[in-house]
């Protein structure tokens, strides 16, 4: 088999070959590797399969590199990996598996490389090169892999229903393989995902959120979440999104589909951004809809307030995903609460104070902020488009102007807590937080400079409001 292989993965295998005869032990290299080396894909890790135990031969292999690579190894699974540069290579000896019923950790027996191979989900995926000297170098394909890769399909080796059914995290892999490698998952494998939906409360949050994340990094991640929806993965895993589907009429007047034009937006943002988290934020930007959606007589659909309630809904959803609670979350959840204030902008004489407001409640993101909401323009009139993306430019360049001269980004006002409290001798509570809130917004207003003393003397009045005398 003609692979494209660095100077360093022939030698690499060379030695592997070299070690696994002296052991007399078969060796193959398998799997994901010889996937995305036969399709000319980068790929970084490396998985050998051995005809007897993993364990001895990656120490064996270990000890042909000078320096020595560290051997990690899992007594309990059999397997071991030593690291060579970036290159990461994982030894494990071939098996035959036997799946229990409530159960996605099989029952394992030491197997050929024939039982090895059928126990891999896709026949992509069950490709194996030989590294014995016998036949070194050439393809093990029992399953024409390499014409599935010709066709551009995904298709289980053995009988779908029982392979998704013994492993359902392979449902969700299949779709992930469809949307990273742009592959059709053939109609039979297709129909035994449909029919095995139910089997995914196996599987454990965490690795359908790993899938979810490689899905969400495509290039165009709407396949994926596509084939999630129309399997119907998507109404057990993440319900919220499925009730974004669906266009509604009364009297002639409707709304979009909001799944799709959600599914649009993340495309959108996909060219624009490889960052993950605003990848989240496109897709869960409307998710407020369902739950705020009215009639109005006579005049349509209605969704307001959907950003607030989608931003109060995405700690849940990423407490549920499992996905991290941290700055990246409230970033999300930000994006989500101001994805229509750009908008608003573009409606009215924008003033310099709406300006400032927004760079002060979008702070650091802003550029995401814009970013989100031009994906968000997804009008099939090409025309409107155009013109809404020329009101965005100029609200960018008005944003420009009023950061350039008043720096509101990282802005804090000039008087804080602490000077409110020491001028009035307040301990902390509600008076402080309405002086605070007061200078904060007439600053901002352009009620008054953005400086000390004018902010000071502003505090002083409003204390005087207060009936709060100053003690300094
Ligand atoms: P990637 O590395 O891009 O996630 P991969 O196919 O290489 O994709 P790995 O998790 O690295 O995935 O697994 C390596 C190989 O192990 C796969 O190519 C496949 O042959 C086999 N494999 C992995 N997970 C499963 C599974 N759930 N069921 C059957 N075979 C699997
Ligand atoms: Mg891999």
């Amino acid at each position: 088999m003609d692979i494209v292989c660095t100077d360093k993965e022939a030698l690499i295998f060379q030695q592997i070959g070299k070690a696994a005869a002296s052991l007399n032990m078969p060796c193959y290299l398998i799997g994901g590797f010889v996937r995305d080396k036969i399709i000319g894909r980068a790929t970084k890790d490396i998985d050998i399969v051995c005809i007897g135990d993993g364990i001895s031969l990656a120490h064996k292999v270990a000890e042909a590199f000078h320096p020595k690579p560290y051997v990690s190894f899992f007594k309990n699974f059999g397997t071991a990996q030593i690291k060579i540069d970036d290159l990461e290579i994982e030894f494990v000896g071939a098996r035959k598996e036997s799946y229990a019923k409530n159960s996605r950790k099989p029952e394992v027996v030491p197997g050929t490389i024939e039982d090895d191979q059928n126990r891999r989900d896709f026949t992509i995926n069950a490709m194996a090169i030989s590294l014995n000297a016998a036949d070194y170098g050439s393809l093990i394909d029992p399953f024409n892999g390499i014409q599935s890769i010709r066709d551009k399909i995904i298709v289980t080796p053995l009988e779908p229903s029982q392979t998704f059914s013994d492993d359902p995290l392979r449902m969700m892999r299949a779709i992930r393989f469809a949307a990273q490698l742009n592959y059709t998952i053939v109609p039979e494998t297709l129909a035994a995902i449909a029919a095995n939906v139910h089997r995914i409360s196996i599987v454990s949050q965490e690795r359908i959120t790993d899938e979810l994340n490689k899905i969400m990094l495509c290039e165009k991640p709407s396949v994926g979440w596509d084939l999630l929806f129309k399997t119907g993965l998507l109404q057990k895993i993440f319900p919220q999104m499925v009730d974004l589907h669906g266009a509604e009429y009364i009297d002639g007047l409707g709304h979009k589909d909001n799944f799709y034009h959600t599914l649009q937006v993340l495309d959108n943002m996909a060219t624009s951004t490889d960052d993950l988290w605003l990848r989240w934020a496109a897709l869960l930007h409307d998710i407020g809809k369902p739950a705020t959606k009215r009639f109005e007589e006579g005049h349509g659909f209605t969704f307001h307030g959907h950003e607030v309630v989608g931003a109060r809904m995405v700690p849940k959803i990423f407490s549920k995903l499992k996905l991290p609670l941290n700055e990246k979350m409230k970033q999300v959840q930000k994006l989500v609460l101001l994805h229509l204030r750009p908008i608003s902008l573009t409606k009215e004489n924008i003033t310099d104070s709406a300006i400032r407001r927004l760079l002060f409640d979008a702070g650091e993101d802003i550029d995401a902020l814009m970013m989100l909401c031009s994906a968000d323009i997804t009008s099939k009139n090409k025309h409107k488009v155009k013109r809404y993306l020329q009101n965005f430019e100029l609200v960018k360049e008005r944003l420009l102007e009023v950061e350039d001269a008043d720096r509101i980004r990282n802005w804090q006002p000039p008087i804080t807590g602490e000077i409110i409290m020491a001028t009035f001798g307040l301990t902390p509570g509600r008076q402080v937080g309405i002086i605070k809130d007061a200078i904060r917004e007439a600053i901002l207003d352009g009620v008054i400079p953005n400086e000390y003393e004018a902010a000071k003397k502003f505090m002083l009045e409003k204390g005087k409001e207060l009936d709060l005398e100053a003690i300094e």
